[in-house]
């Protein structure tokens, strides 16, 4: 593949000066290079769905079958409604059964004609029902109840006997490896993961996570679902987080952990905005939910020891029920239908009050580092394990998923700017954090041997 590479003597200045003043904000990349790059990475990931699984039998995958009319449930089905695409919604809560048109029609992009188009858009293509057998009777179904292994295997076990042979399921899991959810079905082919991930700006994706005993026409389903409704499909193998959340994951922990350091939300945010995000993850926790996350980070953390801190802060904001948006109060504050948060949450101080908080001072540019180095270290491992096909995989996930900023090209795009040996300098000054901040052997070799993570 050609990658659309920055060359050492071009006016992009592929490698950062080693020079301790430069910020990490700073961004020396051109953007028609980046805008170049990400379209590539998106054409490259079509056209390796389309070749690996084109020739499978194909599936219609309307109407969709939904099941759970929460966050992410209704923002598919936006999803499908925005392309044309019918759906059946199902939901065991008479309450998210009612209010899920509602709740659909206000994630559709506002209308010229006012809100009214969109509900009647959602009333004429989508139907709500509490019976599974609705869904069932779909071709497609993805589930997207809540984030519990023992809910999603007994809701595949009452669901399957009533499906037909060719249904195919998938689950919208963030992060509970395929071979756990497969283990009640009697026909784990059929079910594969569908990780859609609510809007981020920018085009639209879904991780298509490939089970060991997933078939490859269950995959080509989901790559003709992904192409439905216009979303690029990044097919990737199975294991706890997949590929988004383990890169995910690790940076909403840090900013949790700095929190817990004496650093303030605000300060979080602004150098999280200030890099580019879209949000900063503290606002992006508000958005997962706080208890989706803690489910998430507590599947993770079970499987590799540095790759998620644990963060009793997080358990201490579920059990205070500050769960985000959902409940208009996480870190933030918020007002109704309104995305913009009104206020810092005050029972947060509350709940940092258990904290000692620690001399260290932190500047934008510290703080940038300990939010960006998780996830660098845990990409390079993933290149290492082959969990993922190249750089540009992990870049699509982090740019499509949560929102990398676009104008960086990707975090290995961008790490490729600073080049190895400066990251692994970086790395050395978080060495009070121990062993997590020691770098990943690949980074090491790569830093010695002048290495980029794309090599021409
Ligand atoms: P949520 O709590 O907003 O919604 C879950 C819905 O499932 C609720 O409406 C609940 O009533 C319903 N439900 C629970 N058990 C059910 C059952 N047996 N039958 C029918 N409905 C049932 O959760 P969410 O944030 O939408 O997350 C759902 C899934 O999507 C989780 O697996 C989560 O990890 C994943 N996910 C979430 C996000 C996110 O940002 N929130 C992003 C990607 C993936």
């Amino acid at each position: 593949m050609g990658w659309d590479l920055p060359s050492k003597d071009s006016n992009q200045g592929f490698e950062m000066p080693h020079n301790s003043e430069v910020s990490l904000a700073q961004n020396p990349i051109a953007p028609e290079a980046a805008a170049r790059h990400i379209r590539r990475l998106m054409d490259a990931e079509r056209r390796q769905a389309a070749l690996q699984y084109g020739a499978h039998v194909r599936c219609n995958p309307a109407p969709l079958g939904i099941i759970g009319a929460g966050v992410m449930g209704t923002s598919i089905a936006a999803a499908a409604v925005r392309r044309g695409v019918p759906a059946i919604v199902v939901d065991n809560d008479e309450q998210a059964v009612a209010s899920a048109p509602q709740r659909i029609a206000v994630r559709l992009d506002a209308p010229p004609a006012g809100a009214d188009v969109n509900v009647e858009k959602v009333q004429r293509l989508v139907q709500t029902s509490r019976e599974l057998a609705a869904a069932a009777s779909c071709p497609f179904v993805v589930e997207t109840v809540v984030e519990e292994l023992a809910v999603k295997q007994q809701l595949l076990a009452q669901l399957e006997p009533l499906l037909s042979a060719g249904t195919i399921v998938a689950s919208n899991t963030s992060t509970i490896p395929l071979v756990k959810l497969s283990a009640p079905l009697r026909d784990p082919g059929r079910l594969c993961g569908c990780h859609f991930f609510l809007p981020v700006g920018q085009a639209a994706m879904v991780e298509i996570i490939r089970g060991e005993k997933t078939r490859p026409e269950t995959i080509a389903g989901a790559v003709d679902l992904a192409n439905a409704i216009d979303h690029v499909p990044l097919v990737v193998a199975d294991a706890p987080g997949f590929v988004v959340n383990r890169l995910l994951v690790p940076y909403l922990a840090e900013a949790l952990q700095l929190l817990t350091e004496g650093v303030t939300v605000q300060a979080v945010e602004a150098a999280a905005e200030a890099f580019g995000m879209l949000m900063g993850p503290l606002r992006l926790l508000d958005e997962i939910g706080l208890d989706t996350a803690l489910e998430c980070a507590w599947t993770m953390s079970g499987s590799s020891a540095d790759l998620v801190v644990r963060s009793p802060l997080l358990v201490t904001m579920v059990k205070a029920r500050q769960l985000g948006r959902k409940t208009q109060a996480g870190f933030f504050l918020y007002d109704g239908h309104d995305p913009l948060p009104q206020q810092l949450n005050p029972a947060l101080a509350k709940a940092l009050a258990r904290w000692p908080q620690e001399p260290r001072t932190h500047t934008a540019d510290t703080i940038l580092l300990r939010l960006l180095m998780p996830m660098i270290q845990e990409a390079t491992r993933m290149l290492q394990r082959g969990s993922v096909r190249d750089a540009g995989q992990i870049d699509l996930a982090v740019l499509l998923g949560f929102g990398f900023p676009a104008s960086r090209g990707g975090l290995l795009y961008w790490a490729d700017q600073w080049g190895a040996a400066r990251i692994v300098q970086l790395l050395g000054t978080l060495d009070y954090l121990g062993p997590r901040a020691h770098a990943a052997p690949r980074l090491v070799e790569m830093a010695q041997k002048g290495r980029r993570f794309y090599e021409g």
